[in-house]
């Protein structure tokens, strides 16, 4: 039997892993304010489509007796009040995965009067106290340049990972492209330091079992891990039709990568 990668099975195996290991699984804000030090994983998720495989995933970490944190982009198929309840219920957290400079085409003016509507609404569903920015590759701008106009706190939000992480002490896996390794693809999902815990890895993580036997080894104190939930699932004709997709995505990213390297501009 081959054995398939990024199907919730193989997530099942780290998951079980995790927990057999001397890693506490966290979800962001637990880090945040549990400010760990110990050997810990914090799991994150960016929900962009296909919300009935955050919910799988979900059931299956609860399951694990894992909590983490699920980032919920603002969009018609992804607001799903019902499902993100019953995903809060399991007790992992709720985040907003926002995009609103795309929503406003940079405008950070009008970007941040959507922010505090969408956040707001997010809000009626469950506690949300972190927020994590979607990248969109196509754009000139990112969402996170909201932050330097202003301030996350104002908004009683507590962290956001792509700011309130210190990525030299934590090392950080994407399955973003599904692969673990390819810096190539990494677009908006990019870090501002490549030194200390990532630089010793890039390119080493390729499948789940690298991350699998990384979390076996402990040799790293803290890691994040996240993985995009649509990316994941059972049954060879979801699998297929996600890989073609990706393989498709892949190769127009590592475009952008190629002409943005070209322009200077990444
Ligand atoms: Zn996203």
């Amino acid at each position: 039997m081959i054995d398939l990668d990024f199907t919730l099975k193989k997530y099942e195996e780290l998951c079980q892993t995790i927990v057999s290991s001397k890693y506490i699984p966290l979800s962001v804000n637990k880090y945040l304010t549990m400010d760990c030090t110990d050997k810990c994983i914090i799991l994150r998720h960016d929900v962009d489509r296909a919300i009935g495989r955050a919910q799988d995933m979900a059931q299956l970490e609860y399951e694990c007796g894992i909590t983490s944190t699920y980032y919920f982009r603002h969009t018609k198929d992804v607001f799903r009040p019902d499902i993100m309840r019953k995903i809060a219920d399991m007790g992992h957290e709720i985040g907003f995965h926002y995009e609103v400079m795309d929503k406003a085409k940079g405008d950070a003016v009008k970007a941040i009067e959507i922010f505090k509507q969408e956040l707001e609404e997010m809000r009626s569903v469950a506690e949300v106290t972190t927020v994590c920015m979607h990248g969109n590759p196509l754009a000139s701008w990112s969402n996170r340049d909201l932050w330097e106009k202003y301030d996350l706190k104002d908004f009683g939000i507590i962290g956001e990972p792509y700011l309130s992480l210190d990525y030299n002490k934590i090392l950080y896996l994407t399955d973003t492209g599904r692969t673990w390794a390819d810096m190539n693809i990494r677009v908006k999902d990019v870090l501002d330091t490549d030194d200390g815990a990532n630089s010793r890895f890039t390119g080493t993580v390729v499948s789940t079992d690298d991350v699998i036997d990384l979390v076996k080894a402990e040799e790293v104190r803290q890691m994040c891990i996240l993985a995009h939930p649509n990316r994941w699932c059972n049954g060879t004709f979801g699998w297929t039709k996600e890989l073609i997709y990706q393989n498709i995505k892949n190769f127009a990213k590592a475009g952008i990568v190629l002409y943005r390297n070209r322009n200077n501009k990444d």
